[in-house]
C-alpha cells in the first residue's frame, strides 16, 4: 500500500476496556487477522502505540473501503459509556493533525466510524464528539501544532473580538464559487456573502 493511498482518517474507540494496545492485538490475532486492526491506539494516558504498519490495509472499516483508503486511529475504551480521557482529547487532536498534515488529507476526510456512509456502528461512542475533535484540529492548525486556542480577547471598548478569516472578493459569481469550493474541498466551511464594493461583511 503505498502512502499516497491514505485519503481518510476513520476514528474509533476499541469499545471494551482494554488494559492496553497488546490486548486488543492479542484479541485481532485471536480472531485469525494478520496484526491489530487499527494503525494507531490511543492509549488512556494518552500515549499514542502504533498498531498495524501503514503499510498495510487496515481491518477496521469495511463500509465504503475505507479499510483500504482510511488510516484507522482507536482511543481505547468504551466511549459509548464514558468520555475520553483529556490526554486521549489531546492526543487524538495532535495526532489527526499531524496526519492530515503527512498525508494531505482534507478535514472533511476526518470521520467517525458512524459517519462512514454504509457502517452501522455507534462506534467511536457517543462521548467522543467528531465535531469538537474537527474545531480542535482546526484551531490547532494541521500539522500537528500544539498550541491550542487562544482565550478571546477583549478590545479597548472591552466587547469581545472575534476574527474573521476573508480570502478573497470577486466582482464575478463563478470566480467566487471557484474559491469556495477549494476550501470546501479542502475541508473547510465556506459560504459566499454578496455585497456591494463599499459594503463590509
Ligand atoms: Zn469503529
Amino acid at each position: 500500500m503505498s502512502k499516497g493511498k491514505w485519503t481518510h482518517l476513520i476514528i474509533h474507540h476499541t469499545g471494551a476496556e482494554e488494559k492496553d494496545t497488546a490486548q486488543v492485538r492479542r484479541y485481532h490475532l485471536s480472531l485469525g487477522w494478520r496484526d491489530i486492526g487499527y494503525h494507531y491506539v490511543i492509549e488512556r494516558d494518552g500515549r499514542v502505540v502504533p498498531g498495524r504498519s501503514l503499510e498495510l490495509a487496515g481491518a477496521h472499516c469495511i463500509a465504503s473501503g475505507m479499510n483500504q483508503k482510511g488510516i484507522g486511529i482507536a482511543v481505547l475504551g468504551n466511549l459509548e459509556n464514558h468520555p475520553p480521557l483529556p490526554a486521549q482529547e489531546k492526543a487524538l487532536k495532535q495526532l489527526v493533525g499531524e496526519l492530515m498534515g503527512r498525508f494531505q488529507i482534507p478535514l472533511a476526510n476526518v470521520l467517525g466510524h458512524k459517519d462512514v456512509p454504509g457502517a452501522a456502528t455507534a462506534c467511536p461512542g457517543r462521548f467522543l464528539s467528531m465535531d469538537s475533535l474537527r474545531s480542535a484540529v482546526m484551531a490547532g492548525g494541521v500539522g500537528g501544532g500544539s498550541s491550542g486556542p487562544a482565550p478571546p480577547a477583549a478590545g479597548n471598548d472591552g466587547r469581545e473580538r472575534i476574527y474573521r478569516v476573508q480570502v478573497g472578493a470577486y466582482k464575478i459569481r463563478n470566480n467566487a464559487e471557484n474559491m469556495a469550493g477549494k476550501l470546501k474541498k479542502a475541508g473547510f466551511p465556506a459560504i459566499i456573502v454578496e455585497g456591494t464594493l463599499d459594503s463590509s461583511p
